[in-house]
């Protein structure tokens, strides 16, 4: 099977004044990763178009996205847009688009070429944005972009979207909250930032709350527990993923004790039942990850998965 990489060297212009954790380089760790591990036979290269305004509003306010637009700041100045350390810049805008419009190709290319899995390498992250909110480093909820066009564009019925970032997807939820087209799953380390997803109740959100230290074995537990025989009750016709690999042990964002085999398992797991219910479609889209050597080491452990037949 062949994986589908798409990126673009607009995800490296979106940057902050200063050193940050969601910088650049992030990219260029997996890449060279990629180029070390021997994997680049079976990736299929592809660009990243920019997303479009009606892809958009599939899951953003018009008014959102219009404050995000008309807010981007001149030449070497910077606004943000939680408050906090969310930089917009002057490429940011571009970046977003490029990431956003990575996911919409990954879905088409996923559809269309029933022997490919595909994975977007893309910066700003996403799963953080709501329909009317950017926050935690991300801009557009991208995975949710992506799995709105499979519904709306390409008339799917269901799409599951699995997030095992270390931090809880709160902009996906919100997003897509009591949408009965989409099952969302999501593991994370409680109590923790953005200190949401405890207590949701919504039949198509299973949430995963876990303590700080959490190994591989003990989340590998819960997720065979818990979101393994949701999805494959659900039944979905495609199956996203946020791949977030800040609960690397390496990783000093969380608390998190994971390892490279951890990631093979889940990816493993997720490709498993994508296998049995849709004909192998899965699209994973880059959230987190900010230990440079084991973000660029667990994305060639989840790529080696994605490309098994
Ligand atoms: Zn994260």
């Amino acid at each position: 099977m062949k994986t589908f990489f798409i990126s673009h060297p607009d995800c490296l212009q979106h940057r902050a004044p200063s050193a940050h954790p969601e910088c650049p380089e992030r990219l260029d760790a997996i890449d060279d990763q990629l180029i070390r591990s021997g994997i680049e036979p079976w990736l299929r290269h592809r660009e990243a178009p920019l997303v479009t305004r009606e892809q958009l509003l599939r899951v953003h306010d018009a008014a959102y996205i219009d404050a995000l637009e008309e807010g981007i700041p001149g030449p070497g100045r910077w606004a943000t847009l939680d408050g906090g350390d969310t930089y917009v810049g002057e490429h940011s805008l571009q970046a977003a688009q490029r990431a956003a419009g990575a996911v919409v190709l990954g879905v088409d290319l996923v559809l269309e070429n029933s022997t490919h899995t595909a994975f977007c390498s893309v910066r700003p992250p996403g799963h953080h944005a709501g329909r009317d909110y950017g926050m935690g480093f991300c801009l557009f909820n991208n995975v949710a972009v992506g799995a709105m066009h499979a519904l709306e564009a390409h008339g799917l019925s269901r799409v599951a979207i699995v997030d095992f970032d270390v931090h809880h997807g709160n902009g996906t939820e919100d997003i897509v909250r009591d949408d009965p087209r989409l099952l969302f799953c999501s593991s994370f380390q409680h109590p923790f930032y953005p200190h949401t997803g405890a207590d949701t109740r919504s039949d198509n959100v299973i949430n995963l709350p876990l303590p700080r230290d959490t190994d591989g074995a003990a989340l590998r537990a819960m997720v065979t527990e818990r979101c393994l025989p949701a999805l494959e009750a659900f039944d979905p016709d495609l199956i996203m993923i946020s791949a977030g690999f800040d609960g690397h042990l390496e990783d000093d964002m969380a608390n998190f004790r994971l390892v490279e085999a951890d990631y093979e398992w889940l990816t493993r797991e997720l490709h498993g039942i994508a296998q049995r219910h849709c004909d192998g479609r899965l699209v994973s889209v880059l959230e987190g990850g900010y230990a440079l050597s084991a973000l660029g080491r667990s994305v060639v452990a989840h790529l080696k998965v994605l490309t098994e037949e």
